[in-house]
């Protein structure tokens, strides 16, 4: 008993003598947009080693997942024998395989081939031959793509098929950043990747980070992630589409729905975002429900 007191006394003393945490913030360009750490440390040379390991995980990931560097381990996968991947990407892919056979291919990271003819309908502000698009198609289907867990292994059974994880990978890369700065002891942190947010710990004496989301929202341990068509859009005769495709048609989407979804981690929330750009308000509230995800479309549906 006298033990525990003395302990409990010498913790308020060391609680009593540690400086406060102060907030710091950094932002750098990585994965072809900007990265924003915020953070609660005690001192700038602490919030620095946060800044270096946060950054330092997202530009690994990016390394890996990035469809837009031809020699990241993504883009090094071919049509052929079974392949073993790093344990990031494999996660990636599973979750994306999980919500592809969910939402019947709405979301559907096989769709590279499509994705790249529409960036180049968006280029050449033309809309791609319904030829150009039923070959693109042809190479797309999360069917083609399998994975085996025990071997780590990934297989791709079309040629020509082409992986694109840029609905997925920012939010990924956003909460991995976070356990980053979480295992070296700075769990109170939000990272935003552009529009995909990781919330850690709250900030001290709050309960919680202030985040606008339709209504201020006060958020911890959570994220949030965002899509549509306000930002990435492009007009070709004088119809509004999207940068995300619909896998039926291979165009972009022209319903000018935006999505935030809230959900338990940064790939959940990416993801779900994305699908439920495609699929009907009531399936994708539907879909939401089993991820205990909350959706809020704009305008509201
Ligand atoms: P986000 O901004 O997170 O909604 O992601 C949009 C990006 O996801 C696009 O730029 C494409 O790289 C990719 N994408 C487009 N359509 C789809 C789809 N139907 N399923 C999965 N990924 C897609
Ligand atoms: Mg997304």
């Amino acid at each position: 008993m006298a033990w525990k007191k003395s302990s409990a006394g010498l913790l308020l003393a060391a609680s009593l003598c540690a400086a406060p945490l102060e907030r710091f913030e950094a932002v750098e360009p990585h994965m072809g947009t900007l990265v924003r750490v915020t953070l609660y440390a005690q001192d700038s040379g602490t919030a620095r080693k946060g800044f270096t390991a946060a950054f330092e995980r997202i530009r690994q990931l990016d390394e890996t997942l990035s469809d837009y560097n031809p020699s990241s381990e993504l883009m090094r996968l071919r049509s052929g024998p079974p392949a073993q991947v790093s344990e990031d990407l494999f996660r990636v892919l599973s979750a994306a395989q999980d919500l592809a056979r969910e939402t019947q291919g709405a979301f559907d990271v096989t769709l590279g081939a499509a994705i790249r003819l529409w960036r180049e309908a968006r280029r050449s502000n033309r809309l791609p031959s319904e030829a150009e698009r039923r070959l693109a198609l042809q190479h797309c289907g999360y069917h083609y793509l399998k994975l085996d867990a025990r071997r780590r292994t990934v297989r791709i059974l079309q040629p020509g098929l082409q992986l694109d994880l840029g609905g997925i990978a920012k939010g990924f890369a956003a909460g991995e950043a976070l356990s980053a700065l979480r295992a070296l002891g700075l769990p109170r942190a939000l990272v935003a990747v552009s529009g995909d947010l990781a919330i850690g710990d709250p900030p001290p004496g709050k309960a919680g980070w202030s985040v606008q989301v339709d209504q201020p929202l006060v958020l911890h341990n959570c994220a949030v992630s965002t899509s549509g068509d306000t930002e990435q859009f492009v007009e070709i005769g004088g119809r509004r589409y999207s940068h995300i495709i619909d896998p039926k048609t291979g165009l972009g989407l022209t319903s000018r729905t935006g999505v935030t979804v809230l959900a338990r981690d940064g790939a959940t929330a990416d993801s779900l975002a994305t699908a439920l750009s495609v699929l009907t308000p009531s399936e994708g509230r539907r879909i939401a429900r089993r991820h205990h995800a909350r959706v809020w479309y704009t305008p509201p549906q």
